[in-house]
């Protein structure tokens, strides 16, 4: 009996240590999101995402050569799927925005088709953002012709962020659309230090608000982006920042909306 007390007791001491260890680490993880846009369209860091280890959200823009294997290829290695619609900015060459792009002379009705077609061409897209969009984004016609047919497919919103008088937040939240903001670009300047200086924005964003979305873009052709980002993993991993897929930050805000009235 004795000895079996002696075997007992320290074992149950190192579960009562080890208890409250093991839920404050798992208290502590902050989650933030990757969104990395252009696939379908652009080479660059396909392959290192799509083959990678990070659990980006790959963001595919709708009837390019590659759309719908790039799309494919994404889901199969487990990656969240966005469409990422090409959207008409201010200023821009046309060929910037791909083909099908959803432009300002566009009626509510030709701007739904074209939304339910990029969703037949990006198999397993669980939401959207757009691809540039400057003056598209602060059309109100033609923002709301999108979050309808959002709503209507179950579809959530990120808004890219390149306009301050983008309609997607009022809008979204008129119809009960998921929406998030993205809070960092990554790449504005294409080189591994500049993107490694955004992540460490993304850290701290992350860590004052409890979330945080950026986004990046699979490049032209080299592949600033994906080094900066894979370089960047030790940092998120020391300050217990996991990366998650945008639907994983949406619904930690849903708990903390119903948790938190
Ligand atoms: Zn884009």
């Amino acid at each position: 009996m004795k000895k079996l007390i002696c075997f007992l007791f320290p074992l149950f001491l190192f579960s009562l240590l080890m208890q409250p260890k093991i839920s404050f680490a798992q208290a502590k993880v902050l989650k933030a999101a990757i969104i990395i846009d252009d696939f379908g369209g652009c080479t660059g860091g396909v392959e290192k995402f799509l083959d990678g280890d990070i659990r980006i959200t790959a963001a595919v823009m709708p009837f390019t050569d590659h759309s719908t294997e790039h799309a494919k290829w994404a889901h199969k290695n487990g990656f969240e799927v966005m469409i990422h619609l090409p959207m008409q900015p201010i200023k821009g060459k046309r060929s910037w925005l791909g083909p099908k792009p959803i432009t300002v002379d566009l009626s509510p009705k030709e701007v739904k088709e074209i939304v339910y077609e990029a969703i037949k061409n990006v198999p397993f897209a669980k939401g959207l953002n757009n691809h540039m969009g400057s003056l598209a984004v602060t059309n109100e016609e033609i923002v709301r012709a999108i979050v309808e047919v959002a709503k209507e497919k179950n579809l959530f919103i990120v808004d890219s962020g390149t306009s301050p008088n983008s309609k997607f937040p009022e809008i979204s939240t008129e119809l009960g659309v998921p929406l998030l903001k993205r809070d960092v670009f990554l790449d504005d300047i294409s080189s591994p230090t500049h993107v490694r200086r955004q992540m460490e924005r993304l850290a701290k964003i992350t860590e004052l608000k409890g979330k945080g979305l950026a986004i990046g873009h699979v490049g032209i052709k080299g592949d600033a982006c994906s080094t900066g980002v894979f370089q960047s993993m030790e940092m998120l991993k020391n300050r217990n920042i996991k990366i998650v897929p945008v639907s994983e930050l949406l619904a930690q805000d849903l708990m903390k909306k119903n948790i938190l009235p």
